[in-house]
């Protein structure tokens, strides 16, 4: 059985100009998955960005001010009444409303204010980095630094949220800075920072929350991050394709199933949310 997607953007996510919710839910029945959540950016970081940066978000639609992005608030209104004509539509689907909190330990009362409005899920990640003036992209940060101590900054800022933030249930794609990997000098290996992964997983799993399986398709399934969270103590796994069109939810889903079954997980007794260490 394919496990529920947990991580799914629609148009109500600024960097998401092809979503469409009705669309994803389409896509998750014909796949059979039992459920989807869908987590649109709620992003509170403001960031100086660099021109390649600015050249990408120009092309999404956002606008830039003096070299500074600030990203849209989410519409929580509009997009909870999205969720709810959607389950009503699709009523064999288990639809859920959460959202992506970006950053919240930088920003903690707007995102106790976005918690408080009760959504089905929240998931945490970190997409900014300090840089000497204001906050970069993690993407863009590869423009500062070496490649691999992006990584270690990330995952040092992954742990800090972890220690720091308690607005979320499921950790997402812990390997987000290898994913703009540039190569400068050499392949990314997770492997070269098994240890600060080791210890971003060892606070998860001491805070009881989930590690995301993110299927997004920029890097190969990583069997080695799923021991690692294992021996560190972790017990618990969400799946989520981070789809940002309505073609994608559900992506390498029998993959990522067979892989976190490997691993020694598998379905919890409501068979629709997490996995849990078997
Ligand atoms: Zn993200
Ligand atoms: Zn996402």
């Amino acid at each position: 059985m394919l496990p529920a997607d947990q991580h799914v953007h629609t148009q109500w996510s600024a960097d998401a100009p092809n979503g469409s919710m009705r669309q994803a839910c389409v896509r998750a029945a014909e796949l059979g998955l039992p459920g989807i959540t869908f987590t649109d950016h709620a992003d509170l970081t403001t960031l100086a960005v660099s021109e390649n940066a600015a050249a990408y978000i120009r092309a999404i639609g956002g606008q830039i001010a003096d070299g500074v992005y600030t990203p849209p608030p989410l519409d929580v209104a509009g997009y909870v009444g999205c969720v709810r004509e959607c389950r009503q539509e699709f009523s064999d689907l288990r639809i859920r409303a959460g959202i992506e909190l970006g950053d919240p330990h930088l920003h903690p009362q707007e995102a106790a204010r976005l918690a408080a409005a009760r959504f089905d899920l929240i998931v945490g990640s970190v997409h900014s980095l300090r840089r000497d003036a204001g906050y970069a992209d993690v993407a863009d940060r590869y423009a500062d630094i070496p490649d691999a101590d992006v990584v270690r900054e990330y995952l040092a800022e992954v742990t800090t949220m972890i220690e720091t933030s308690q607005q979320f249930t499921v950790l997402a794609h812990i390997n987000y800075a290898a994913r703009y990997w540039p190569g400068r000098d050499g392949e990314y290996r997770s492997a070269d920072f098994e240890s600060e992964y080791r210890t971003a997983l060892r606070a998860l799993a001491r805070s009881n929350r989930a590690l995301e399986i993110n299927t997004s398709g920029w890097l190969p399934l990583d069997p080695d991050l799923l021991d690692w969270w294992r021996q560190e103590g972790g017990a618990l796994i969400s799946f989520g394709s981070d789809a940002h069109d309505p073609d994608t939810p559900g992506r390498e889903f029998p993959a990522a199933a067979a892989m976190a079954q490997a691993a020694g997980f598998g379905p919890g007794d409501c068979g629709t949310a997490l996995w849990v260490r078997s």
